[in-house]
């Protein structure tokens, strides 16, 4: 991978775009932002990371240890995000999986701003 690059597919070094975010030291600024960085923490196996960002009333659906085997079964190769609005995210996550099959994931999330901090909520599956 060039180090220029972040996971989440910006031109900036991953010290200088996610992880400051996924470390807690920065907020996401934006739903995009915080889909980015969950990203990020997919590539990077922080599933601590994406329990918190999960809204509250979601999380009963999704257990740590799945998420991080979820995590650490696939290559994460490359995000695309598609489309953008204030809460709401498009995009395309391309891995490998375990049997090095190829898949897309393609999903459109909602999210919700609760007390100063973006969270995940859900979403629609193609
Ligand atoms: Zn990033």
């Amino acid at each position: 991978m060039n180090t220029a690059i972040c996971y989440c597919g910006l031109d900036k070094k991953f010290q200088d775009c996610c992880e400051p975010i996924i470390k807690g030291i920065q907020k996401a600024p934006t739903a995009e932002a915080l889909m980015r960085s969950r990203y990020s923490a997919f590539a990077t196996h922080a599933a601590d990371y994406l329990v918190a960002t999960t809204h509250v009333s979601q999380r009963k659906y999704h257990s740590k240890s799945d998420i991080l085997n979820w995590a650490v079964s696939n290559q994460w190769k490359k995000l695309e995000v598609i489309h953008a609005t204030e809460n709401t995210v498009e995009f395309k996550a391309y891995y490998i999986d375990n049997q090095l099959i190829n898949h897309i994931h393609h999903e459109f999330s909602n999210f919700i701003f609760e007390n100063g901090d973006w969270y995940y909520v859900d979403g629609e599956f193609y």
